[in-house]
């Protein structure tokens, strides 16, 4: 069942949040608010390493870059017995990724049935509009729009972006710039992209309330 949504505008539920997003990805850890589905780790995605990274963890090169590479059934490698057997050393991509960040802009993942953790992140990202009362914040969702439908990003990559545009418009500026810091350094062109893309696009440029329920992309 889906929940039905609330849009939020700038709710305190979105700033604490943001503000606890922040924190983990500026320690490169986790929130803690994963709830292990490992939908995340069964749905075909290629994780990007660092130079870094791709001393320690097994990768295969695509071009310049080292990555993991999903086995034909979307798992990756590194799942064994339904936990990440690298979980001490797992990436920055992995560290990084949290399913409240598809959540809180009101979108789903298209299931084609044919990558098998797409339906158990949809069921987490679900559970967490649940837990949240339904609510999803408005410039996050149309923010993720945007990224969706005129840029042409999948789910992950728009909820993202999302994420970090609203934390680079609404924390104070010394975490803004701690954000660039980081992103910089990683080299994420992407992620440095969406806090040029909140500076673009002010509060008052995006649609409000422009919503569908369950968008997927
Ligand atoms: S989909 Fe969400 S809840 Fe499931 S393992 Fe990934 S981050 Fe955790
Ligand atoms: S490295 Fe670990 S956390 Fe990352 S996708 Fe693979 S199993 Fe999941």
């Amino acid at each position: 069942m889906t929940t039905e949504l609330k849009v939020a505008y700038r709710s305190p539920l979105t700033a604490a949040y943001l503000d606890e997003r922040w924190r983990a990805i500026i320690n490169g850890e986790s929130t803690g608010r994963c709830e292990g589905c490992t939908g995340c780790c069964r749905a075909g995605y290629v994780i990007g390493l660092s130079a870094k990274e791709a001393k320690r963890i097994p990768h295969t090169k695509v071009g310049v870059r080292a990555a993991i590479l999903p086995l034909p059934d979307g798992t990756c490698p590194f799942l064994i017995d339904n936990a990440c057997s690298i979980y001490a050393h797992r990436p920055q991509q992995c560290r990084e990724f949290d399913c409240r960040d598809q959540a809180f802009s009101g979108l789903r993942i298209t299931d084609d049935g044919s990558r098998q953790g797409v339906a158990a992140i949809n069921e987490s990202i679900e559970r967490h509009v649940e837990q949240a009362g339904g609510v999803v914040d408005v410039e996050m969702t149309a923010l993720a729009q945007k990224f969706c439908r005129d840029e042409g990003m999948g789910a992950i990559s728009a909820g993202n972006l999302a994420l970090v545009a609203a934390m680079s418009e609404r924390l104070p500026r010394a975490k803004k710039m701690a954000l660039v810091k980081h992103y910089r350094a990683r080299a994420c062109k992407e992620q440095t992209e969406g806090i040029k893309a909140a500076e673009n696009l002010p509060a008052a440029r995006i649609g409000r309330g422009e919503i569908e329920e369950g968008q997927t992309c």
